[in-house]
């Protein structure tokens, strides 16, 4: 037998489904996994030029998929303004202050990162960007993406007044006379998109390659891209800044790529889809597919466009007559699914509310009704809010649920901005991850990074917890919607492999896979579920190269 390039001994293995393996090496070459064998067997494997690498008890496991990130965004923001390490409002507003001393040559000051939490209402005022740039348009995206944070200067650029009606889909917070108050949520945000300066094809690339980075140093080997289109927060094209990595030779990780459903378009969108996978799929990377499309279904709970099969409560706790958004009519998402599922598209769905997500899994049994059972792998992100007999129905329907596990957990967003307007009950029904698993729901993962970290043990720790590191809360909807360690490692793994139409090759350690791989230490089976986030990434490694760190 011809020796391995690389092989890796001494530590437990998690395959990418169920528990580790003890006592057994792992073979690698030509860039693909070659043997998992006994520890006994190994010597078989090793010759003159096989590099030996100790995990001393370290976990090996597949790399991580992120089933749901924004990645060119995400770096995009570390290269501008960034307000993501801001503590506080003045935190915030310092660190706007210095980038605009320190860029004094920028017509606009762009960027983002806030947190609603610092700001009263979770929406800031436009006066305190004036204290600190009163001469130039401050344009700010919200940390989850959600809302966008305005100085006056960028509303009077935008035309934008008292007259200004709110947009179908959004909402401008208003001051007692009607002005805009400075925060824009959902698509009121899209009302700067006419007078913004776009971001350059050169800061679009340098984003997604920083972004690159941070992920494989989170143990990241490939990813579902939640927000491909024209013109996304800034952005010209985003399939043409992954073509250009795929050119530059520089794209390390495999994408899908989920193209934007335009909410306000029509069914004409779903040719000129086709005609951009094709366009890559000729391409032929085995990187980046366009094979998904995004379709946004509802807002966020947390300023009440998420879509709720019941009304919001107000302040005092009476019920209000808004239930949330539905983006698109629920007849006609149901008529689009059906045409993308005939198309041969993957549906990505975003749907945060209870009524998002009945309307979500309609449309894909009337998908199922009209073509019969595809290969589509649709899937549901975010899921905040799912009724109990709405869960049954993901297995039925071969939807997967996509996991933020990183939110499901008491912190001063959904305590403060969320629970505290839904109905009595609301919070036993909040990403109710060990329901779905009971119900035989497959499970996928991700962060939507930059609306919060990317670190998928983080996300696993609350998976198993459902308690932040340091915190004393309850878990979130109760202990019995906690996962166990192996099914949170699964959904992060195998899980995203699936939905990505990767798991013939990653998502897995088995011989003839893809050697995507990454070390834990300490290995996260051996520590109590209350001390998983103290399992970091000691190198990442795709296609048997050490990526992270370099010099592995
Ligand atoms: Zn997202």
């Amino acid at each position: 037998m011809p020796a391995a390039d690389l092989l890796f001994t001494g530590g437990a293995v998690f395959t990418g489904t169920g528990q580790p393996l003890h006592g057994h090496a792992v073979a690698v070459s030509g860039g693909r996994i070659t043997a998992v064998v006994p520890e006994a067997d190994a010597a078989a494997h090793v010759g003159e030029h096989t590099r030996v690498v100790r995990l001393d008890g370290a976990l090996l496991s597949p790399g991580f998929q992120d089933a749901h990130v924004h990645p060119i965004s995400a770096g995009v923001e570390l290269l501008m303004c960034n307000l993501t390490e801001a503590t506080d409002a003045a935190d915030a507003i310092a660190t706007v202050n210095a980038y605009a001393d320190a860029n004094p040559e920028e017509p606009w000051i762009l960027g983002g990162g806030w947190s609603m939490d610092h700001f009263p209402g979770g929406s800031p005022l436009r006066g305190l960007l004036d204290a600190v740039v009163p001469d130039r348009p401050v344009l700010l995206m919200s940390r989850d993406h959600h809302s966008t944070w305005a100085n006056t200067a960028a509303i009077r650029a935008a035309g934008l007044d008292a007259s200004t009606p709110d947009p179908v889909d959004g909402r401008i917070e208003r001051e007692p006379d009607g002005t805009p108050a400075g925060t824009f949520h959902e698509g009121a945000g899209e009302l700067f998109d006419q007078v913004r300066p776009p971001i350059g094809a050169d800061l679009a690339y340098a984003g997604l390659l920083r972004a690159q980075e941070e992920l494989i140093a989170l143990g990241i080997t490939g990813w579902q891209d939640g927000w491909v289109g024209t013109g996304l927060g800034g952005v010209q094209d985003v399939a043409s800044v992954y073509r250009r990595a795929l050119a530059d030779g520089t794209l390390k990780v495999h994408v899908v790529g989920a193209q934007w459903w335009e909410r306000t378009g029509g069914i004409e969108q779903v040719a000129e889809m086709a005609r951009r996978r094709a366009e890559f799929a000729a391409l032929d990377s085995g990187r980046f597919t366009l094979g998904t499309t995004k379709i946004m279904v509802d807002g966020v709970a947390e300023n009440q466009t998420a879509a709720m099969l019941s009304p919001y409560r107000d302040v005092h706790g009476h019920d209000t007559a808004n239930r949330g958004l539905s983006f698109i009519d629920p007849e006609r998402l149901r008529a689009i699914v059906t045409e993308l599922d005939a198309a041969g598209f993957q549906v990505h769905f975003h749907a945060l509310g209870d009524r998002a997500v009945r309307e979500a899994l309609d449309a894909v049994e009337a998908a199922r009704d009209a073509n019969g059972a595809t290969d589509g792998r649709h899937h549901l992100a975010h899921l905040q809010v799912v009724e109990e007999h709405e869960t049954a129905r993901f297995a039925a329907l071969g939807a997967v649920a996509n996991i933020q596990a990183l939110w499901a957990t008491h912190e001063d967003q959904i305590d403060e901005l969320t629970l505290p307007f839904l109905q009595d009950g609301a919070e036993g029904r909040q990403y109710p991850f060990g329901d779905l698993v009971r119900h035989g729901a497959r499970l996928a993962a991700g962060s939507d990074w930059p609306v919060s970290s990317a670190d998928p043990m983080d996300a696993i720790h609350i998976a198993v917890t459902r308690v932040a590191p340091g915190r004393d809360d309850e878990p979130l909807g109760g202990a019995h919607q906690r996962l166990d360690l192996a099914t949170a490692m699964a959904a992060y793994t195998s899980g995203t492999a699936y939905v990505n139409h990767r798991d013939h090759d990653t998502g897995h350690i088995r011989e003839g896979f893809l050697a995507n791989l990454v070390v834990l230490d300490p290995d996260p089976f051996s520590l109590p579920a209350e001390e998983t986030h103290r399992s970091t990434v000691v190198s990442t490694w795709i296609e048997g190269e050490p990526v992270y760190p370099r010099n592995a």
